[in-house]
C-alpha cells in the first residue's frame, strides 16, 4: 500500500494536534511556523531543530513552548542551553539529536531540514508511523524507493508538501490510481525563461537569484534557475506516486498559479491552482485531512488575466533532461544527480564556474558513476548516504576540468 494516501480519507476531526517541525529556522520553517501562529489552538508544537541559528530557534521555542529543541551542530549546545535558560524547555545538541526530535511523539512532523543531513531525521520520523509533511527533496531523489518502501512499511502517512507533488496529491483525490494516465508539473521557468543560451551560460549569482514568482532559499532558487530543482521534483513524483518517468510531463507556466495537473483515462484533467506561496501546500498538510484557514492572499484570477504554458527547452536547459536519464538509469543514478547538481551550485555561488556549466559538471559525472559500473540498487539509507558522499568526491574532482572548459 502506498504511503502517500491517494483518497481523502476523512476522518473526525481531531483536537489538539503534536507537531515538531525539522529546519524550523528555515524557509518552509517559517511558512510552517507562521500557519501554526495563526492556529494556537489546534496545535502543540513538541519539537523543533535548526542547523546553527541558536537564537532563532530559542526565540520560537520560547514562543511555541515547545517541549523539546534541538540545533545539529554539536558545538552550540551550551549557547542553546544560555539562550533557553529559565524556560523549562529542554534541548540536544548534534545530529543524533535532530534524531531524537524527530522521534518524540508528534502526529505530525515537517521535515524541511534543507539536504542529505534531512534524510535520517524524516526516516526517524517515518519510523514511528507519523504523519510526515516532505518537503526535503533528498529523501526521495536519494533514497525514494526505500524511504518509500519504510514509511509503507511503518504505516506513516507521507504528505507532499513540495508546492507541484501537493498540487498532484490534491488532484489525485478526484480519481483512482488506476484511471490516472499521467501527471504534469508545472514551472515557471525561473529568471532565464527567455534568455538566449549564451546569456544562460553567463548569468551571475545575483541574475540567478532573481526568482520571478518564489521568495525561497539560496540553493534551491538557484536550482530553478537551471531547471534542476525541476528534475529533482520529476523524480520526486516518480516515487511518492509510483510513477514511470513516461507518466510525468513538465510544462513551463511563468504564473505559477497551477502547480500541478492529473489527467485521467477520461481526458479529464484536474489542476490545482492558488498563489505561489508555500504556506497553501504547506497548510493543506498541516489541516489534512481536513482544510485550515490559510495564509496566502487569495488567488484572483481576473486581475491574473491570462495563464500561458510552454513546452520546456532540453537544450538550453540540459538539467531537466538529465533528471530523467537519471530516473531511468536507477541504482543510486538519482542520488548522484542530486549530489553532482550540490557541488556545482557550491561551486557556481564561490564563483569557480561559470552557471552554464552547471549542468555540464552534473552530465559528466553521471556519465564517469555509470562508466565505471558504479549504478547498485539501495537497500538502506546509509547506502544512499555513502552514494551521495562518493558522488560528491567524484564531482568534486571533475571540477577542475568542467571549469577550465570552454561551452
Ligand atoms: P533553508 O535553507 O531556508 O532552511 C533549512 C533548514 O534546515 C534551517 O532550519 C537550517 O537551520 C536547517 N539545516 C540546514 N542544514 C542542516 C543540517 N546539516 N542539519 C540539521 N539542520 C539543518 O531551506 P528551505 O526551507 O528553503 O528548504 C528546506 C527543504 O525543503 C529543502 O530540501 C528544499 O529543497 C525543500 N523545499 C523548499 C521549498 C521552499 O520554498 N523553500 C519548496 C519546496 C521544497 P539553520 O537556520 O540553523 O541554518
Amino acid at each position: 500500500m502506498s504511503a502517500v494516501p491517494l483518497r481523502n480519507a476523512k476522518v473526525a476531526a481531531s483536537g489538539l494536534r503534536s507537531v515538531s517541525v525539522l529546519g524550523a529556522t528555515g524557509s518552509i520553517g517559517d511558512s510552517t511556523m507562521d500557519l501554526l501562529r495563526a492556529s494556537p489552538e489546534r496545535y502543540q508544537v513538541e519539537a523543533l531543530t535548526a542547523n546553527t541559528n541558536v537564537a532563532g530557534l530559542a526565540k520560537l521555542a520560547k514562543e511555541f513552548n515547545a517541549r523539546f529543541v534541538a540545533v545539529a551542530d554539536p558545538a552550540r549546545l551550551s549557547e542553546l542551553r544560555a539562550a533557553l535558560a529559565g524556560s523549562g524547555i529542554a534541548c540536544g545538541a548534534g545530529d543524533g539529536a535532530i534524531v531524537e526530535a524527530a522521534e518524540r511523539p508528534a502526529d505530525w512532523v515537517m521535515a524541511a531540514v534543507a539536504g542529505a543531513a534531512g534524510l535520517k531525521p524524516a526516516l526517524a520520523a517515518v519510523d514511528r508511523g507519523a504523519h510526515v509533511a516532505l518537503a526535503n527533496k533528498e529523501c526521495l531523489v536519494c533514497a525514494g524507493e526505500f524511504f518509500m518502501d519504510r514509511a509503507a512499511k511503518a504505516g506513516a502517512t507521507i504528505l507532499p508538501a513540495d508546492s507541484e507533488h501537493n498540487a498532484l496529491f490534491q488532484a489525485l483525490a478526484s480519481g483512482n490510481r488506476d484511471e490516472l494516465t499521467k501527471v504534469i508539473i508545472t514551472a515557471s521557468g525561473g529568471p532565464f525563461r527567455t534568455w538566449a543560451a549564451a546569456d544562460i551560460e553567463q548569468a551571475t549569482l545575483a541574475q540567478a537569484l532573481k526568482h520571478p514568482n518564489w521568495s525561497m532559499g539560496q540553493k534551491i532558487t538557484i536550482d530553478s534557475a537551471s531547471m534542476m530543482n525541476k528534475g529533482l521534483e520529476v523524480i520526486e513524483a516518480s516515487w511518492l506516486f509510483a510513477l514511470s518517468p513516461d507518466e510525468i510531463d513538465v510544462v513551463v507556466h511563468p504564473q505559477s498559479i497551477i502547480h500541478g495537473m492529473v489527467e485521467f483515462s477520461d481526458r479529464s484533467v484536474v489542476a490545482q491552482l492558488g498563489s505561489p506561496d508555500m504556506r497553501t501546500p504547506i497548510a493543506h498538510c498541516l489541516g489534512w485531512p481536513d482544510r485550515i484557514v490559510g495564509r496566502a492572499a487569495p488567488l484572483d484570477l481576473a486581475k491574473i488575466g491570462t495563464l500561458t504554458f510552454e513546452a520546456p527547452d532540453y537544450a538550453r536547459f540540459p538539467g531537466l533532461k538529465l533528471a530523467y536519464d537519471a530516473l531511468r538509469a536507477g541504482n543510486g543514478a538519482t542520488t548522484v544527480y542530486n549530489a553532482a547538481n550540490e557541488i556545482a551550485v557550491a561551486a557556481f555561488i564561490a564563483q569557480r564556474i561559470r552557471f552554464g556549466a552547471i549542468a555540464r559538471l552534473v552530465e559528466e559525472t553521471l556519465n564517469s558513476w555509470i562508466r565505471a559500473g558504479n549504478l547498485a540498487p539501495l537497500s538502506c539509507a546509509d547506502d544512499a548516504i555513502a552514494i551521495d558522499h562518493n558522488a560528491r568526491d567524484m564531482a568534486a574532482a571533475l571540477l577542475p576540468q568542467i571549469a577550465a572548459k570552454a561551452s
